[in-house]
Formats: structure tokens, sequence, C-alpha cells
């Protein structure tokens, strides 16, 4: 009686791998492809087997099989996460953005701002002057140099240089009254049909401004922000390019990222000032606000152990924008749901490729009020100056950065409700991508071929 239905619940299972097979094929994720198909081909040949047996050693296997089913589904799917717990997200005090490594990076030796700064953080000045005397980024001495990738990643940056001065300006004379559920819901739907992955609405709190600003042209300003509400956005990165990270192809993929969140955020603050606003966008070289930060609080995501913002979806393969404004919106119920937390502390697998040891295996620690992991971001930048782009290889092993679809968010489904699960989660993902993934092929015309 029982044997029919287990042929049916393995059939779909073995079903299951096959579809997984073509996903992974689809992916370019030769080895993943590979696993679930001998998966699947196992599981058939298995059931193929039982077929032959004697009914009554059918009725046990049978037995046997759909128990251990339905212990797992219940101990995995059905186990109430008792990781969803308060903690505290308000971090003391405010970042000030001289103390950025972009910023220190743009000192320069001799200068007024250069001495003054290291006189004030003279415990910085050793580590600065190491990545001082490497090439830097986008550097035709680096490790990394592909002249024509490098060419189009400084491109981009430039043409982000040009849509600075679109960040900011005066609001527009609309006397029309917008209802704040119906302006939210549009702003959102409108970045997302500028191109955004997801967005997320908080209100502007203080800690989420820098205290100072540390660029060249607004070097030493102190930020003056009183906008209530802020937008946050991330746009989804492209994973063929950053999974060859730390090559050429993951600047240029970066860069690309900067350069379209910025175009949406200040497509979004221009539509905001017209309609009578008083509205900024936040894009890369302009931000009054720490990103990750604001995302985190508009419900985007968590912080992991990379130090970036963990969207549910995509993990890290995102880049954010913000805009922040007057505007009457309203903001976004925070989820407090941890377990990206919980499997950032199993798995490791960031800190374990990191070229230069930035990212920390141990727990998360207190810094500034907040539980939180932080990176080396001294190590992190000096290697960035040796390699010659942004690497990224943390964000291109994370198996949260698997792309958007049933095949993942089952997974996904079962680390957010299980602390078994992640466990389980983590072993497979090993198994079927490797501790360190393989690079997925990229086409022809992007020349990527450097080892590191
Ligand atoms: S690689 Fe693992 S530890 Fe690192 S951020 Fe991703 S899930 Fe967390
Ligand atoms: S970007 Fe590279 S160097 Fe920096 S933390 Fe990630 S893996 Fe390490």
């Amino acid at each position: 009686m029982l044997f029919p239905v287990f042929l049916i619940v393995f059939m779909l299972a073995a079903l299951f791998f096959f579809y997984s097979t073509v996903v992974s094929y689809i992916e370019k994720e030769k080895r993943a492809a590979s696993s679930f198909f001998v998966f699947g081909f196992v599981l058939l040949l298995f059931l193929l087997g039982t077929v032959f047996l004697s009914p009554s050693i059918q009725q046990i296997i049978a037995v046997v099989f759909l128990g251990l089913i339905f212990v797992s589904f219940v101990l995995f799917f059905f186990q109430k996460p008792y990781f969803k717990k308060k903690e505290n997200i308000v971090p003391r005090g405010n970042i000030d953005e001289r103390d950025t490594m972009f910023s220190r990076d743009q000192l320069e030796p001799g200068s007024k701002k250069f001495k003054e700064y290291y006189q004030r953080h003279p415990e910085h000045k050793e580590k600065d002057d190491a990545f001082r005397k490497l090439p830097g980024l986008l550097s035709e001495d680096s490790m990394f140099y592909e002249p024509d990738l490098f060419a189009a990643a400084d491109a981009n940056f430039k043409i982000i240089e040009k849509n600075r001065p679109f960040v900011d300006g005066p609001p527009g004379e609309s006397n029309e009254k917008h209802d704040p559920e119906e302006l939210s819901l549009y702003l959102k739907e409108l970045a997302k049909k500028y191109g955004a992955y997801s967005t997320g609405i908080t209100r502007l709190k203080n800690y989420h401004l820098y205290s100072y600003r540390g660029r060249k042209h607004n070097y030493g300003q102190p930020v003056e922000n009183n906008h209530e509400f802020a937008l946050a956005f991330t746009v989804e990165m492209n994973r063929d390019f950053i999974r060859n990270a730390p090559n050429a192809c993951c600047i240029l993929e970066s860069s690309q990222k900067y350069v379209d969140s910025g175009i949406i955020a200040n497509l979004v603050a221009q539509y905001l000032r017209d309609q009578g606003y008083p509205a900024r966008a936040h894009i890369d070289g302009e931000y009054e606000v720490v990103c990750p930060l604001v995302a985190r609080d508009a419900n985007l995501g968590e912080i992991g152990r990379m130090g970036l913002l963990m969207t549910p979806k995509l993990g890290p393969m995102v880049r954010i924008a913000v805009v922040t404004t007057s505007a009457p919106l309203v903001e976004d119920r925070k989820n407090e749901d941890l377990s990206v937390v919980d499997f950032c502390r199993i798995c490791k697998k960031c800190a374990e490729v990191c070229p230069s040891q930035a990212i920390a295996f141990t727990d998360r620690k207190e810094i500034k009020g907040v539980t939180r992991w932080q990176i080396n971001q001294e190590a992190c930048f000096t290697y960035w100056c040796k390699a010659g782009t942004d690497c990224a290889r943390c964000v291109s092993v994370c198996p949260f950065a698997h792309p958007d679809n049933f095949l993942h968010n089952v997974v996904r489904y079962g680390i957010r409700n299980s602390k078994m699960f992640q466990k389980f989660a983590l072993k497979m993902d090993n198994l079927i991508y490797g501790r360190k993934p393989a690079r997925l092929k990229l086409p022809k015309w992007n020349r990527n071929d450097r080892e590191e």
C-alpha cells in the first residue's frame, strides 16, 4: 500500500535532482550540474531495483524511507527558529568618512590635510604608508591589469563623477499633496522600473549619517542632513563577472553597478524634488549616509561576516544606493530574522578565501554599540592596491550569492527556518559547489585569464 507512495515521493525527488542539474547547467556550475545528475541517476537506479523486490521487502523499504523523509521534513522545516532575537542595532556615534580607506587613499603626502589626519590618527600611518607604496586601483602595474577592462571600469568611474552634480538641488514648487502610503509604493516601483532589485524605506536616523565628509571635494565638511526618510535600494551584480574575482572583470562589474545605482538614485531624487520635496541621492563618492546601515534598517537584509549587506535573495551580490527626502513616506517594518547571521557563524567561506585575511573567523563583537562583524579594512584595501581591482573574492564564494530562483530559494527557506538545515545546507554547498567554487566561464571578449 505504501510502496506506490514511496515510489512517487522518490520519483519526485529524482525529478528535483534532474531539474537542479538543468538549472546548474544554465548557471554554468559544471560541478553542481554533474553532482545533481549523479544524485538523480543513483536514486533512479535504486528505485528501479526496488521494483523487482518481494512485496514484503518493498513494504519495509517504503516504511523506513517514508519515515525518514517525514522525520527530516519535520526537523528541517518545522524546527521553529530560536535565533530570532532582539539585538542592539543602534550604533553609538557616527562614522567619520575621513576614516574610510577611499578618503585616506586620496590624502596627498605632505599636504595640510595629510598632516592633520595623521596627527589625529597616528595609528593609521604605518598601514597607510604601506598601501601607498603599491600600484593602486586600476594601475598598469597591478596584479590583474587588463588594459581594456580597466579602461572600461575607468570610464564608469568618470561617468559617476559626471553624475555627482545631480545628487542634490532645490525642490520645485509643486503644491500637490501625496498620500504617504501611495508615494512610498510609487517610489519603490519607480526605482524597480529603473533597474533596482529590492527597495525599502526607513526613517533617517542620526547614526545613518557620516559625521564629516571625506572625499577630495568636500573633505572635512560636517554632514548636515535633516531629511526624515531614506529610500534604500539594491541593484544586482552579474554573477559570472563576480565569480571571476579578483580578476579585472570584477571592477568592471562593480563600477558599472555604481553607475546604474547612481543613475537610479539621481532619477528618484529628481522626481521627488519635482514634486516639491527636498531630496538627495547618495551615490558613489557622494555619500552622506552609510548605505549598508540604511539598507539594513530599511529591511533589505542584515550585515554578514564580510561586513556587507546580506540580502535574503542575492546575499552580498548587490550594490546599494540611497535617496534621503522630506517627502511623507511610510517606513518598512524591520524583519527580526537573523538566520543569515547564524549561517555566517558556521560558514566562514569568505574568511577562508580572503587573500588578505581581512575577514574574521571569530564571532561578532560589539563595535560602537552594535554587535557585528567588521573586516580589517586596511588589509582589504591594501590587497586592492596590489590587485588593481576591488577584489570581491569574498562575495564570489558566498553561498547566499546564488541566483534568485526556485532551487536556491528552497534552500534559503530551510536556512531561515531551521538551524539543522543550515548545517546540512552548508555541507551540501561545500560538496556541490566546493569550498572554493570554481570560476564561471565568461564571454570571449572578456580577457580574464590570470591566476591569483
Ligand atoms: S561566505 Fe559564508 S560566512 Fe561569509 S558572508 Fe557568505 S554566508 Fe556569511
Ligand atoms: S574584497 Fe577581497 S581582500 Fe577584501 S575582504 Fe573581500 S576577499 Fe578579502
